[in-house]
């Protein structure tokens, strides 16, 4: 894993910059930094100024755990023509079979934990969060969620975030299956991708030099990721080194 503000991820980043190219970005702990209530979290008025001037000079897309119009209504002036809600399901072609899936699972999975305090559900109608940030015990709490989605009616793709647990319908698309469809769609030749929680591994495992270059916020062994930022702080610089590498708007 490489940091991605050296010189030769800033000359690679321009040259993709004077490319056709999309940037996504994940929204909590990318362009926002993590926040104790998840109702608060925002980017800072410096991202939000630089992501606008972004938004202006490229193709843009977030890609987001949280619900479509949560994270839409999050991004401030920036012209994001692509929001990708619910870890990349949401908007899809089976947005009625996943919602019914979520109705059948959500009264399971409430009521496997209804004894559990500090952990609560979060029913972001097409998938589920389980947040147990509150919870006294992380390692109790990791064990009564992993019992309670084990008995659940229906298949699901469960992935561990950040004192988060995340419940998905086991055959709707990831974020990685999103940001190649978005490539396409925009006829970009290549993807910037940045994200940081471990949903966002399913675009970083996509083995694609030349035509994806993502970047994970935070070093980690453990990422499938070729680069990473330091912190959410250096997003910042990310965006303000793309904005300078267009100095023309689009529009
Ligand atoms: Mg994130």
């Amino acid at each position: 894993m490489r940091h991605l503000l050296t010189r030769a991820g800033r000359e690679l980043l321009t040259q993709i910059a004077s490319s056709d190219c999309l940037l996504a970005f994940d929204f909590d702990g990318t362009l926002a930094p993590i926040v104790t209530s998840r109702d608060s979290a925002a980017m800072r008025a410096s991202t939000r100024r630089l992501f606008e001037r972004v938004s202006e000079r490229y193709p843009v897309a977030v890609i987001s755990g949280r619900g479509r119009s949560d994270v839409a209504s999050r991004l401030g002036e920036a012209r994001v023509p692509w929001v990708v809600g619910n870890h990349g399901l949401e908007p899809g072609g089976d947005m009625r079979r996943f919602e019914r899936v979520v109705a059948r699972v959500r009264p399971a999975l409430e009521a496997a934990l209804a004894e559990v305090r500090g952990v609560d559900v979060e029913d972001k109608r097409y998938s589920l969060a389980i947040h147990y940030r509150l919870h006294r015990n992380k390692r109790e709490a990791r064990l009564a969620i992993a019992r309670a989605v084990a008995s659940l009616p229906d298949a699901m793709r469960v992935t561990a975030g950040k004192l988060v647990v995340n419940v998905v319908p086991a055959d709707a698309p990831n974020k990685g299956d999103a940001l190649l469809a978005l490539r396409t769609r925009v006829k970009a030749d290549v993807a910037i991708y940045v994200g940081d929680d471990v949903t966002d591994e399913d675009v970083f495992v996509i083995d694609e030099p030349g035509s994806l270059l993502t970047a994970r916020v935070g070093r980690s062994v453990r990422s499938a990721a070729p680069y990473y930022l330091r912190d959410q702080r250096e997003v910042d610089a990310l965006l303000d080194l793309l904005v300078k590498a267009r100095p023309e708007t689009r529009r």
